[in-house]
This record gives structure tokens, sequence and C-alpha cells, in this order.
């Protein structure tokens, strides 16, 4: 038996028999662990608010080798306090997506066990900016997807054009699968700006046009820091739409999947 005591946010729930919950938790140190939540699906149950999707909290838990298993843990949520539940996300089907979503995809790049304070981080602050509506939806779905791919190690270099090293202004292309900017220059010389295609190795060819806002916007996600990742705008709606896109399908592309959370986002908004 081993107890602990940890932060985290509620990133998965899932019923489990009658009455119980399988949580899964998002921690700093501890990355992505599941918990069993015995009867918290019952109304009268102590557990029950610490159990409900996005919520943050202190959870004490009752941890078990399970030797028998593979010497995986097994563990059981003893305590819990709520300190945030970013209510209004709750309140909204369309918001509710959006962060479903978002908890998803650090699903998918985190582990039990692997260390995941800026993944944590960067969930909270963006859970916290859709709550409050403190941004369009889409700019912040944008900026939480190209620093969750960069958390994720498939930060792109856009510091100049990846074939020349030149500048790179309106014109250029994100060239997904290779993380690099393609400028005009050499685009001229490579192909069409917003391919899809195969090279001759079988690799997907994947580019995106990206004006030269929507890279200012690309290049500030990446590098601002994390209390001031939101603090820019884009004031023509084709930018927005160009840096929504672009930072889409660059962290599909690099984790190699969909996620229902996001068609259902999109099938909402619309
Ligand atoms: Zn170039």
């Amino acid at each position: 038996m081993n107890d602990f005591n940890t932060d985290a946010l509620v990133i998965r729930t899932l019923p489990s028999g009658d009455s119980d919950r399988l949580i899964t938790l998002l921690t700093a140190g501890r990355g992505r662990i599941n918990v069993m939540a015995k009867g918290a699906r019952s109304l009268k149950s102590r557990y029950m608010p610490a159990c409900a999707p996005f919520v943050y909290g202190n959870y004490e838990i009752r941890a078990k080798t399970a030797a028998e298993k593979g010497g995986g843990e097994l563990c059981w949520l003893k305590e819990a306090q709520v300190s945030e539940t970013f209510r209004e996300i709750g309140r909204d089907i369309v918001k509710t997506y959006l962060a479903q979503y978002f908890c998803d995809v650090v699903y998918e790049l985190t582990g039990p066990g692997a260390e995941a304070t800026e993944l944590l981080r960067l969930t909270l602050n963006s859970l916290h900016a859709v709550s409050r509506g403190l941004k369009p939806d889409l700019l912040i779905k944008a900026v939480f997807e190209l620093r969750a791919a960069a958390a994720g190690g498939y930060e792109p270099d856009v510091s100049g054009c990846g074939l020349c090293g030149a500048e790179c202004g309106d014109g250029a292309v994100l060239d997904v699968m290779n993380g690099r900017l393609i400028c005009h220059r050499c685009m001229g010389k490579n192909g069409s700006a917003d391919a899809s295609d195969v090279d001759p190795f079988g690799t997907r060819i994947l580019r995106v046009p990206l004006s030269a806002p929507a890279l200012a916007a690309v290049r500030y996600a990446l590098t601002a820091p994390e209390q001031r990742m939101l603090a820019f705008e884009l004031r023509d709606p084709s930018d927005t739409a160009q840096f929504s896109r672009a930072a889409e399908i660059y962290l599909l592309s690099h984790l190699e999947r969909g996620f229902s959370s996001l068609k259902c986002y999109h099938e909402l908004r619309q």
C-alpha cells in the first residue's frame, strides 16, 4: 500500500460497475493516473463533485502495486477536494466538446508516471480561457494545439525557410510532416502551396498556406511565455481561419489520429 496526495485535473471519466466511476487524472509529477472512485455515481457520494469532467482539485489516492498484473498500479480514491470546476464550460455544449478535445489530446500525449507539468498548465490555462470566453474559441484552440504539439516533442522550426534559410513572410507554407516552413520562392520551385500528396518515398506531403499574420500567430503561440500565450489578436477572420487550420492539421497529423470530440465541436459550432 502506498498513499499519496496530488493536485490533478480530471481528463476522462467512465462508469464502472453499478455505482463506481473510473477517472483518469492528469498530474504534474506522475503524468496520467487511472483511479477507481467507489460509489462515485451515487448522488449521495462525497466523491461525486470531484469526479466530474474538467474538475481540478486535490486527490488523496491509495495505490497498490499489482504484482500479479505485471507490476502496474491499482489506485483508489480516498479523499478529494475540488478547487476549480470551470463551470461555464458545462453550460455550453460547444465549449464542452472543445474542453473534451483538449483533455483527449493530453490523454494521448501523456502516459503513466511521465512528468506532465507543461501539458497540465497548458490545459488548465486553455480551459480557463474557454470557460471565461477570454478569446475566440478558434484562437484558444489553435494556441493549445501548437503548444501541445511542441510539449509532445513535435515542435516545428518556424525560424525561417527550412530549405533556403531565408526569412519567411507572405506566401510561406507550413510543411507539416517535416515540421518546417517553406518560403514563397522555394515553393515556386517545389510545387503547389496547398498540397496533400505522397512523395516518391511514400511520405505524405502536407502543406498548409500561411498569410503573414497567420505565420506571426504561429510563431507567437510557440514562443510566448505561458501567462501571455493568448495576448495577441488576429483582426482578419481569414487569418484566424488559416492559423486555426494550420494548428489543427499540424497536431492531428503528428498524432496520426482524429478525435470524436473535435468532430462534434466542428459540427456544433457551424
Ligand atoms: Zn526558401
